[in-house]
């Protein structure tokens, strides 16, 4: 620390504290209401707008209040900020640009929502975070147009308030590199031949906001920090001296995060900009390393992120200052920052009332990871001693969470550490397998079945919240559930399908209903983050050690299977999946919690198992989108997660079939993972690729049984028996039938009875069809 006071002293600037942006709803949930009030027609658009402006300036009061030295603008938005920077840059597409031209508003929500003329633009993951944004379209005859109002507005009004304000702004090679061809466009167009047609927008942009009195402009480049080519790199390069070199412009700052820069950090730290923000935790922390190989960035402004900003633990303050101590000497200044946007953590953890407050003090939502980053700027600007007593509560906090029976359970931690590579793996190989499952469930060719949820129906909905609530007891609920279940059952065994499910109706949601019953598991009561567009989630917290209190699905599958003779698929949530769509706990590796969360699985496939279940799915959506963001990292993610699926159903006996479920066509770089998984059959989306997907498993010499979905479950049609019929004769083409399954592409939770009836009356006449069994379905009436 002394090496740090002594710089400090020489340098002029006290260390700024800052973010790089923050939740946009509001704590009332204001933004979500307005927007959704809007599209229903009973808030008007002026009502909106002043919604939304009063948001922004109270939530930059609230941050300067707590001590931000500099607030950021332009990180607000009624939808995406990957969308805002389409309109700034003026990619609208085609089909939308009458809206937009009618109406600013409506034609922005047409481009994020569709209209029944038009569809809306795609949308997908933000990187590895649960936040979704809308995809760039653009071809080789995008003319863009700079359209500076909304960053140019919303600086305005911060610096309304007298407050130092920084625009954050999309950077134009991230843009590019999210893009993709738009229709129509022949796909193998790289958006990125575009930068030069691009630059001179963003060049204007950055004119308008420094007229606007703009000192500082971010412009973020997290693309930078996934791998690149040398033209990527050189592309950066060649944005960047342009950017640089222009007359009228603020200071530049590029900033990355949710990895390290790796090669990109160099080209960054030799261009002509005035400041780099670099996230220095979890992997990205060798951007430390990296940063003093190149000689730091002398003469120039560092932006730490040593508040991660995408977790909701507390900092440990102690190591962020010896961090900050160390890259005072690698630049001129040195401020102080969340790695990334607290977009993606909720607003305030003071607001959880219902958490033990043992636990809520480990806590760092947004509110506490701003104060975390004004606490670490003044005592790396005022020395230690200015900040003695919030180190040493810090150092309590973190002693307390080690010293924790609910981080540490001896039972669990020694039932971990005693796993033996043989327990995740199946006690006979697949072929063998597959013929002691034939003999016990004799299918007929082309076995028809359901990824596992039916319609989650209003009532259904309306019963949890009756159970919640207090109005009904718990036997008035299950006797409801039971209800829906001899339905479902009912329906399925009319419709003809071969391997039924119970349909999920006692599941809110398909993590949380598992998070409710392990130990190590926390729900928040206001923990909203924002999923898309108005579309908040309430992720679990991941808190402690995980085991199972009991049988957490038993008791629905084992009643689904009194009522038919037909085997019913026991439906469970993947180790991986399980840990994707939570807030993971950062004092250990994912890979050890994976494993904890497992064995807790483990148990409840063998109970399965045990009360005669003979087909299992354990659904694993999310395998492939926490594939870490450089491939360095995937065999050693890929190595863990498989683990984990293969320790969960590596115990069952040769004839109990294993499913898993994956709902994405993409999956080509993780075929080998896939294989991995060594389960016995696997479902995926294929309806939209046209059964490409089938293809690919057979050109990747997939040996197992596989179900291409056939019916597609995001939309409302109900494709005819001779679609169906067609889809599957492109599938035998690829594999054979004994070993091609016939299913939707994922769950039926969204969609209405009266289309699943259909569809899936449609789906299983298809497969007889092909089977050459037109036997009549019976009538479903
Ligand atoms: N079994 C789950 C369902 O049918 C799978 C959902 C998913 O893949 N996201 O709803
Ligand atoms: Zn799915």
């Amino acid at each position: 620390m002394t090496k740090k006071s002594t710089a400090t002293a020489s340098t002029a600037a006290a260390p700024r504290a800052t973010v790089h942006g923050y939740p946009r709803q509001g704590g009332d949930r204001q933004l979500k209401k307005a927007i959704e009030g809007y599209w229903s027609g009973r808030v008007g658009a002026d009502a909106l707008r002043a919604t939304a402006a009063e948001l922004r300036a109270s939530r930059w009061r609230e941050l300067a209040g707590a001590g931000l030295d500099e607030v950021p603008t332009g990180d607000f938005s009624y939808y995406d900020h990957v969308l805002d920077a389409t309109v700034m840059v003026g990619a609208v597409p085609a089909r939308h640009r009458a809206a937009l031209r009618a109406d600013a508003l409506d034609g922005y929500f047409a481009m994020a929502r569709g209209t029944r003329e038009v569809a809306p633009l795609e949308m997908t993951k933000w990187f590895d975070t649960n936040y979704h944004y809308l995809v760039p379209e653009v071809g080789p005859s995008t003319r863009f147009a700079a359209d500076s109002s909304k960053q140019v507005a919303e600086l305005r009004e911060a610096l309304g308030l007298s407050l130092a304000a920084r625009p954050v702004l999309l950077g134009p090679v991230t843009y590019l590199l999210l893009a993709k061809p738009a229709p129509g466009t022949a796909e193998d167009f790289e958006p990125l031949t575009l930068l030069d047609r691009l630059l001179p927008v963003y060049a204007e942009v950055l004119a308008d906001l420094r007229a606007a009195g703009a000192e500082w402009v971010q412009l973020d480049e997290p693309a930078l920090v996934q791998d690149r080519t040398p033209a990527e790199l050189a592309a950066t390069a060649r944005a960047y001296a342009e950017l640089g070199g222009a007359a009228d412009r603020p200071r530049l700052l590029v900033a990355s995060y949710f990895d390290r820069l790796g090669e990109a950090l160099p080209v960054l730290a030799k261009a002509p900009v005035e400041g780099l923000a670099l996230d220095f935790t979890g992997p990205a922390a060798a951007n430390l390393d990296d940063l003093a190989a190149v000689g730091g960035l002398p003469g120039r402004r560092l932006v730490a992120g040593v508040v991660d900003g995408r977790n909701v633990w507390i900092n440990d303050l102690t190591a962020s200052l010896t961090t900050l101590g160390t890259l005072l000497g690698l630049a001129e200044r040195v401020d102080v920052a969340t790695s990334c946007s607290l977009l993606h953590v909720p607003l305030d953890a003071a607001a959880e009332r219902d958490i033990d407050p043992q636990i809520l003090r480990w806590l760092a939502f947004a509110r506490q990871k701003t104060a975390e980053v004004v606490t670490l700027a003044r005592g790396l600007g005022a020395g230690i001693d200015s900040i003695a007593a919030r180190l040493a509560a810090n150092r309590a906090d973190l002693a307390s969470r080690v010293g924790s029976p609910i981080t540490r359970d001896p039972a669990v931690r020694a039932r971990a550490a005693a796993v033996t590579e043989a327990q995740a793996r199946r006690s006979l190989p697949y072929p063998r397998r597959a013929l002691a499952q034939r003999a016990r469930l004799g299918l007929p060719p082309l076995p028809t079945t359901t990824i596992g949820s039916f319609p989650q129906t209003a009532e259904l909905r309306a019963a949890r919240a009756a159970l919640r609530a207090g109005r009904i007891d718990a036997a008035a609920y299950e006797s409801r559930i039971e209800a829906e279940i001899r339905e479902v059952i009912a329906f399925q065994e009319r419709a003809g399908i071969d391997v039924l499910v119970h349909g999920e109706p006692e599941r809110n949601d398909m993590v949380q209903y598992f998070a409710e019953q392990l130990t190590g598991y926390l729900a928040t009561r206001h923990g909203w983050v924002q999923s898309y567009g108005t579309r908040y989630v309430r992720p679990p917290v991941l808190a402690g050690d995980i085991a199972r209190r009991g049988p957490m699905t038993v008791r629905w599958t084992a009643f689904a299977q009194s009522l038919t003779d037909r085997p019913v698929k026991g439906m469970l949530t993947g180790p991986v999946t399980m840990l994707a769509w939570s807030f993971v706990r950062d004092d250990q590796p994912r890979g050890e919690t994976a494993r904890q969360v497992a064995l807790a699985l483990r148990d409840e496939v063998e109970d399965l198992e045990a009360a005669g279940t003979a087909v299992i799915q354990v659904d694993e959506p999310a395998l492939r989108e926490t594939l870490p963001l450089r491939a360095a990292g995937h065999p050693a993610y890929l190595a863990w997660a498989t683990e984990a699926f293969r320790l969960t159903t590596g115990g069952v006996r040769p004839e109990t079939q294993i499913h898993t479920h994956m709902c994405y066509a993409e999956f080509g770089d993780i075929l080998g993972a896939i294989e991995d998984l060594d389960a016995d059959v696997i479902s995926l989306e294929a309806a939209r690729s046209h059964m490409r997907v089938a293809g690919e498993l057979a050109t990747a010499g997939y040996p197992r049984e596989a179900g291409p979905g056939v019916y597609d479950i995001h939309s409302p049609r109900v494709p005819g028996v001779e679609e169906v019929a067609a889809l599957l004769r492109k599938g035998r083409e690829a594999l054979p039938a004994d070993r091609l399954w016939v299913n939707p592409d994922c769950g039926l939770k969204t969609r209405g009875w009266p289309e699943v009836r259909e569809a899936l009356t449609h789906l299983v006449a298809a497969a007889r069809e092909i089977r050459g069994t037109r036997e009549p379905t019976a009538d479903h009436g």
